[in-house]
């Protein structure tokens, strides 16, 4: 899928195409050509899911991370 630009024909500005069908700066709604289809927004929908699963994976790993050398130097400290 495309990251295609729309020019907002209320501010003049491009703005990405969302599956909010508005412009992301003024809010005006876009032409009913540029609207996501169901399939566009189901897809667009699933690859958030994805990211934010992923993101809270990577989160969660750098967390587990921190807690093992936490408690590797508090092990090493405690041993003095
Ligand atoms: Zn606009």
């Amino acid at each position: 899928m495309s990251d295609e630009t729309i020019s907002c024909s209320a501010c003049n500005r491009k703005t990405p195409k969302n599956m909010y069908n508005k412009c992301v700066y003024c809010g005006a709604p876009y032409p009913q050509k540029h609207w996501f289809s169901d399939e566009q927004k189901a897809y667009k929908i699933a690859q958030l899911k994805e990211e934010n699963e992923a993101a809270r994976q990577r989160l969660e790993e750098s967390r587990n991370k921190e807690k093992e050398q936490e408690e590797k130097r508090r092990r090493r400290d405690s041993s003095y």
